[in-house]
């Protein structure tokens, strides 16, 4: 099964008859779309995806993401989701998987160097975050196991230093 496009899992793990998440499309863009959704689940954490190839690849990052470079979040791989699911808010109901209220966090584009199904293969994805509080260079780089329930590292990249001139020390006599 490849990895980078399969729905299946997010699929099997839902009751489309009792919650009101997408059951999932799929859609080309030129302009791919993240989305970090709160949950309140059994355990708080934030949902951050990004769309390629037609779905939206996840992590559950078990902090609150934040602009500082010193901050280093947990984040979990966990299941392709639908490219919809980007726009779901609401309350997932009891019984069902992820049972609890999910609320928009943040939302907007990003763009990427290079195919987002490499660097993730590769375990180090750089992405530049156009959001409404996420905005710059983020990093994920995986720690631990591979496809999902890996382990990542999730974190706003140190500023760029460009054209910055050292200035030259004078020689002296
Ligand atoms: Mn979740």
């Amino acid at each position: 099964m490849p990895r980078h496009r399969s729905l299946a899992v997010y699929k099997a793990k839902r009751d489309f008859k009792k919650t009101r998440e997408p059951s999932g499309r799929r859609r080309v863009s030129a302009r791919p779309i993240f989305v970090v959704q709160e949950h309140h689940a059994r355990r708080l954490h934030w949902d951050f995806r990004l769309e390629s190839e037609g779905v939206l690849k996840s992590w559950a990052v078990t902090s609150m993401p934040d602009l500082n470079p010193m901050s280093r979040h947990l984040a979990i791989e966990t299941e392709d989701h639908p490219w919809e699911y980007a726009t779901f808010s609401g309350t997932i109901p009891p019984g069902e998987y992820g049972a609890g209220r999910v609320i928009i966090w943040d939302y907007g584009t990003f763009l990427v160097e290079r195919p987002l199904s490499d660097m993730i293969d590769d375990g180090v994805v750089k992405v530049t975050l156009k959001g409404r509080k996420l905005r710059g260079r983020f990093v994920l780089v995986r720690t631990e196991g591979e496809g999902e329930k890996s382990r990542w590292l999730f974190f706003k990249a140190k500023p760029r230093v460009v054209g910055l001139k050292v200035p030259e020390l004078k020689k002296r006599a």
